[in-house]
């Protein structure tokens, strides 16, 4: 069967993550999750004391470090900057708060975008981000785009950040997700938005397995195999 780019795109607690990782795994393919490309920069950004909003660093930042993403034996990805695991470290809430603010950089999209370009190149890969259909990987062969009503998304938040040790209240989150939302829909460069051609998926009431095999179905039927 044909090796597909497939791309996955959606706000914060779509679900895209979760599913992106099972459609690889179903398939055989590389995952690539390019949110944490943007968060590995923030953390860098963070550390180092560069302000977020002096454009010029951060852009030279994006290009001065190393982000790898390695996959694991269970379908998740581990990721390193400058050869430090920083896997559990770019998902703080500090990270989550300030995260969009460096997205919006045009210097460190083109550098990323390049990037997410390379590793996308000779197909067979699912990525998820919020520009994938639209700006990365325009020409991809399966586009999703993944919603969910802002309390089920801020649920599955929740959950994810208790189970890593934080706590939040449901308000607080309910009002960074928005607010997240809201900076990556408004920005000017690649914003959050369904490529003319994806098809979009509400996934409020699906479970990740329901979503995967939907994309899956779509995936071979696309690849032109009997599914
Ligand atoms: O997907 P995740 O929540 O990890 O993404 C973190 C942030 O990175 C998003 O809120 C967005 O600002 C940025 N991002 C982006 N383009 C992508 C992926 C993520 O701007 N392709």
């Amino acid at each position: 069967m044909k090796k597909l780019q497939i791309a996955i795109d959606g706000p914060a607690g779509s679900g895209k993550s979760t599913v992106a990782r099972l459609v690889a795994q179903a398939l055989g393919y590389l995952y690539v999750d390019t949110g944490a490309m943007y968060r590995a920069v923030t953390l860098a950004a963070l550390r180092r004391g560069v302000s977020l909003g002096d454009e010029e660093a951060l852009a030279q930042l994006a290009a001065a470090v190393r982000i790898e993403l390695k996959s694991m034996p269970d379908g998740g990805q581990a990721v390193f900057l400058d050869g430090e695991e920083v896997t559990q470290a770019i998902r703080s809430p500090e990270i989550n708060g300030a995260v969009s603010q460096v997205a919006k950089v045009y210097g460190v999209r083109q550098v990323l975008t390049r990037r997410q370009q390379e590793l996308g190149a000779s197909g067979g890969v699912v990525m998820d981000g919020r520009d994938i259909g639209t700006v990365v990987l325009p020409q991809a062969e399966v586009k999703v785009f993944l919603t969910a009503s802002l309390e089920e998304r801020t649920r599955r938040r929740l959950k994810e950040l208790r189970e890593r040790g934080f706590a939040l209240s449901e308000s607080e989150l309910r009002e960074e997700v928005l607010r997240r939302d809201q900076e990556d829909t408004g920005r000017a460069l690649a914003p959050l938005k369904p490529a003319p051609d994806a098809v979009v998926l509400d996934t409020s009431h699906l479970s990740p397995e329901e979503v995967t095999a939907r994309i899956v179905a779509l995936v071979r039927e696309r690849a032109g195999s009997p599914s």
